[in-house]
């Protein structure tokens, strides 16, 4: 896989866009600048990868938005060391941003196929990051508590099995509603086991289905 200058000048020019829309951390945004997006994507699609949009993966499934996987991971607050749960491993790009930021990923994708095609592939990456093939709706009880949990599919509702395996002190967050359009949600589990919800405005993902999936 190759990373010329020509594609890291596409993604400086990624990263201004994203600067102007909004997204102040500059570690998400060195993350960004890190993390060559075109090789998640078929080479065919090169002059997509760096275009600020979604884009198919394979198995009816969509790489997330560059700025949606950039606004989730800076409402998520994520340090180096933390260990962190995805749901909707997808092609891995929002995994990799996370370990690029020194997260311990722990993430579950429910597709057979690709979850075989992107655990291969993210073996490239020095990142640490273990891939689960599973519903994402029960999280990962045996590596529980997390310090953050992200769901990058579109949950109906959270799913309470989550919370319980967040840390006192751990943020989760999710795009939840039932219909076509989300909003993006973030939860914060208190020390004294209470919740706090804060609300982010209207975003589009698959959805988040139940049970595994053997295709
Ligand atoms: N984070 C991905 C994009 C996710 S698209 C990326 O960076 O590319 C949403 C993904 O969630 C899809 O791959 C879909 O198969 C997966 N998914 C849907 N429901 C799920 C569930 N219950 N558990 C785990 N993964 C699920």
């Amino acid at each position: 896989m190759i990373d010329t200058y020509r594609h890291k000048g596409m993604r400086k020019e990624l990263v201004n866009s994203l600067k102007k829309k909004g997204i102040k951390d500059e570690r998400i945004l060195n993350a960004v600048f890190k993390v060559p997006r075109h090789w998640f994507l078929d080479s065919s699609f090169l002059e997509y990868a760096y275009e600020d949009m979604p884009f198919p993966i394979g198995s009816g499934q969509t790489i997330s938005q560059p700025y949606t996987v950039a606004k989730q991971t800076e409402l998520l607050k994520v340090q180096s060391k933390m260990k962190v749960l995805e749901i909707g491993t997808g092609s891995g790009y929002q995994a990799c941003i996370l370990g690029e930021l020194g997260a311990k990923v722990f993430t579950i994708e429910r597709q057979k196929k690709l979850y075989l095609k992107t655990k291969e592939f993210l073996k490239k990456f020095p990142y640490r990051i273990k891939i689960f093939y599973d519903d994402g709706n029960k999280g990962l009880p045996a590596f529980a508590p997390f310090d953050r949990i992200l769901i990058t599919a579109a949950a109906p509702e959270i799913p309470e099995t989550l919370i319980e395996q967040l840390k006192p002190g751990g943020i989760l967050v999710a795009p939840v509603g039932k219909g076509s359009v989300q909003e993006m949600i973030r939860l914060t589990k208190l020390e004294n086991g209470k919740t706090e919800i804060e609300t982010f405005g209207s975003y589009r993902f698959v959805p988040m289905l139940k049970d595994k999936a053997n295709d």
